[in-house]
């Protein structure tokens, strides 16, 4: 290693070398969780944010968004199939997150590149209705959950422009339905792929870090590694995968490594471990350290602290 590869990089220089396949002086890593504010506003979403990345100092924040789609006018959930008609596509379907970004963005002053989170259209339809009422109408209405998907993607497309015109470096779109225990790949393909798409495709050049988040314990890793993403976040302890075999799949950057089931009761020793695993899989090549998933809401701070300083140190 030359005098000069030795020399810290910055949370910037590192992250964009990882997804170049370039060494890094270290692994870039991330972890997240929910905040509970959904029914907060903006300002507040940015400041949890932001405290979270003072805390944890990662070197790529990725930017939760739990506040809801808007529910069609008169409605407080989608239930019969005259509802689903009243969805439209919305211009700027979460303006209090945008809010958030502009801030969130201001506030790092250019120190680590932030990612948005987005949805697929198929958990935002879940989320209108239920889970049973999106499950009966790709049964029995398959043309219209298809259009469905279509507006909500379209509305997810406008949200994404807007999260990068604030700044976002890409997105991290979490995929729910690419699961065996959701449905198969074929179906998959045939109803929800397109939708997804039309979200990826509204960051066409204008985003250098998509990051695609497949959820769950039985996905689809081999059908979803076409997506026009940089970097693809999966459960390696939850799937069974490691990191070695995911590499061999998919010519991008990985994220995962780190058990979000668990992490909140390991200590040192298992979490220096885990992190040297990964780091002995892709030699510090093509990976961000993160979880599989969102760590517990309630976890303490301390592993989390313990992973910064391991993975700085390393
Ligand atoms: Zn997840």
């Amino acid at each position: 290693m030359s005098a000069a590869s030795k020399l810290q990089m910055s949370k910037f220089e590192r992250v964009k070398a990882v997804l170049h396949g370039e060494r890094v002086d270290r692994l870039p890593f991330s972890f997240w969780h929910h905040f509970g504010l959904e029914k907060s506003s903006g300002e507040k979403q940015a400041e949890a944010i932001l405290a979270f990345y003072r805390k944890f100092d990662p070197d790529l924040v990725k930017v939760m968004s739990d506040f809801p789609y808007p529910v069609p006018e008169g409605l407080e959930k989608i239930s019969i199939t005259e509802d689903w008609e009243q969805l439209d596509v919305l211009k700027n379907p979460f303006p209090e997150q945008i809010k958030a970004l502009k801030i969130i963005h201001k506030e790092l002053k250019g120190q680590a590149p932030f990612v948005e989170t987005i949805f697929q259209s198929w958990t935002v339809a879940e989320k209108l209705s239920s889970r049973e009422t999106v499950r009966k109408l790709k049964d029995q209405n398959p043309n219209l959950l298809k259009r469905v998907l279509r507006v909500i993607s379209e509305s997810q497309a406008n949200h994404a422009r807007l999260a990068l015109e604030a700044g976002a470096a890409g997105i991290f779109l979490a995929i729910a339905a690419a699961d065996d225990l959701v449905m198969d790949s074929q179906e998959y393909l045939k109803f929800v792929r397109e939708s997804d798409l039309v979200i990826l495709d509204a960051t066409k050049g204008k985003s250098y870090l998509n990051i695609l988040h497949l959820h769950g314990n039985k996905v689809h890793f081999d059908n979803m590694v076409a997506y026009p993403v940089q970097v693809i976040n999966y459960s390696v302890h939850g799937t069974g995968m490691d990191l070695m075999t995911a590499k061999r799949k998919f010519s991008g950057t990985l994220m995962g490594g780190l058990n979000e089931a668990r992490i909140a009761g390991l200590g040192e020793s298992d979490l220096k471990s885990e992190i040297q695993e990964a780091i002995m899989a892709m030699q510090k090549r093509r990976l961000i350290l993160a979880p599989g998933c969102s760590v517990p809401n309630d976890i303490p701070d301390d592993p989390l602290l313990k992973v910064r300083d391991l993975v700085q140190k390393s």
